[in-house]
């Protein structure tokens, strides 16, 4: 499979990106933040992803109001309001003249001292708004599926560093990652402490599996350590007007190998289905009936003639 990760993609194809920081629009040489900020010595802020669609933020408030929520668990303060981030956002995306394309929210702790202390000395946080493009995975995926594998990071506990926290500090997802990649995949399961599924390293998972009443969407709860995901609210959302059966339960790897089918959510990765888990067979190895009723009613929800959020 081909190492083809999702990242936006700035420098070659936008050189003359234009950059909110702390309330001005600036062209990217210009959009830098010091090297005493907390964000960059410690991980210590939060941030968001985001998409535009035919020049429309796809669930921008739900974003917005999941930054604020991140920041006030960290105990970061941030210089704005709902609103104006918003418009903030709104003006980035405009000024770089963008109707598809990718957001990053970042909100950093500031500069203060050289110690952890996240309040002595600190100047304030560091808010920005980068809007660029984003390379998807290849769409053979979306076709074909996607392989994963089980990784051996467990995913963080709550209790330490609670998975609903967006914060810059993904270097737990990030060793996970690094285990795929090394497997030649490119997403994997990360469990919990108790060994239950919990999610990809930038993506939540689902599995349709068969139960009395007929088939069922099953998705790990917040509990099990997750991040709350924008897409996977919609795609519950979705499933549920669909008449689907939505159920949200701890799962082991069992229940995913033996799913009918399986797919992952995120706000890079839409909706991909996965084929293959640890070099077994996810139902028949080929992309379920109910996985592509999701992504096309994904798509309808995204495309151009689609309902405001
Ligand atoms: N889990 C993790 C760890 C993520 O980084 C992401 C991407 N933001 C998701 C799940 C999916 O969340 P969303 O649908 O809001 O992008």
């Amino acid at each position: 499979m081909t190492q083809t990760a999702v990242q936006p993609s700035t420098s070659q194809t936008t050189p003359s990106l234009q950059v909110w920081l702390n309330g001005q629009l600036v062209p990217q040489h210009e959009a830098t933040v010091n090297v005493f900020d907390h964000g960059l010595l410690y991980g210590d802020g939060v941030f968001e992803g985001i998409r535009i669609y035919n020049g429309r933020i796809f669930k921008l408030a739900s974003h917005v109001r999941r930054l604020i929520e991140s920041a006030d668990v960290i105990r970061l303060p941030i210089p704005y309001s709902a609103q104006q981030i918003e418009q903030a956002t709104r003006d980035t995306v405009e000024a770089n003249g963008l109707t598809n394309g990718y957001i990053r929210l970042v909100v950093t702790r500031g500069v203060a001292t050289l110690g952890l202390h996240p309040f002595k000395g600190c100047e304030g946080a560091n808010v920005f708004v980068i809007a660029a493009t984003i390379r998807l995975y290849p769409a053979e995926l979306y076709e074909n599926g996607l392989e994963v594998i089980t990784s051996s990071v467990t995913r963080n506990h709550p209790g330490a560093l609670s998975p609903r926290i967006k914060s810059l500090n993904y270097l737990n997802n990030i060793l996970a990652k690094i285990e795929a990649i090394d497997a030649g995949v490119l997403e994997a399961v990360m469990l919990n402490t108790q060994g239950f599924v919990a999610e990809c390293t930038g993506d939540n998972i689902f599995i349709v599996r068969q139960s009395s009443g007929g088939p069922e969407l099953v998705t790990p709860p917040l509990h099990a350590g997750i991040l709350e995901g924008i897409t996977r609210n919609a795609v519950i959302d979705l499933a549920r007007q669909q008449g689907l059966a939505v159920v949200e339960s701890d799962l082991t790897k069992h229940d995913l190998y033996i799913a009918d089918e399986m797919f992952l959510t995120g706000t890079a990765a839409e909706v991909i289905p996965v084929t293959v888990m640890d070099k077994r067979s996810i139902g028949d190895g080929k992309p379920g009936a109910i996985t592509r009723q999701l992504i096309d009613a994904f798509h309808a929800l995204v495309g151009e003639n689609a309902p405001e959020d």
